[in-house]
């Protein structure tokens, strides 16, 4: 199975074809600030290999996933956001949102939270 996807804007960034402001640059975990931020914190966690949403991976068996979210956490640690409290969210089909097709954990935090999200 090919592990990445040509016409996926976040394997792009990924191969650093498409810029964006990297956060983190691990082996087979990635993070960038979100292009149109919802919060003073607003980075996307990224595996480098395509996989469609979180659930898919998690279903593989990559371990990728618990990988975003520890990496998520650390970055959450290092923007101060971690012990005022952060969101993550995995954005899971276009009824929810999803319009990147490449999982992605977003990191949100910095200011008040509210709940239910909209
Ligand atoms: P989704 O709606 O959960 O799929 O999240 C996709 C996110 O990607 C949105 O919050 C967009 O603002 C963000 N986004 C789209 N294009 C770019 C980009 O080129 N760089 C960084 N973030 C992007």
């Amino acid at each position: 199975m090919s592990t990445t996807d040509p016409d996926c804007l976040f394997c792009k960034i990924a191969s650093g074809e498409v810029p964006a402001e990297i956060v983190r640059d691990g082996e087979r975990v990635l993070a960038f600030r979100d292009i149109n931020p919802q919060a003073p914190t607003h980075v996307l966690v990224i595996p480098r290999e395509h996989h469609p949403d979180a659930a898919s991976a998690a279903g593989a068996g990559t371990g990728l996933v618990d990988e975003v979210v520890r990496e998520a956490h650390s970055i959450a640690e290092d923007e101060g956001v971690a012990s005022t409290g952060y969101r993550m969210v995995f954005n899971t089909g276009s009824g929810a949102g999803q319009t990147v097709f490449h999982l992605h954990c977003h990191l949100l935090g910095g200011r008040g939270l509210e709940w239910p999200p909209g």
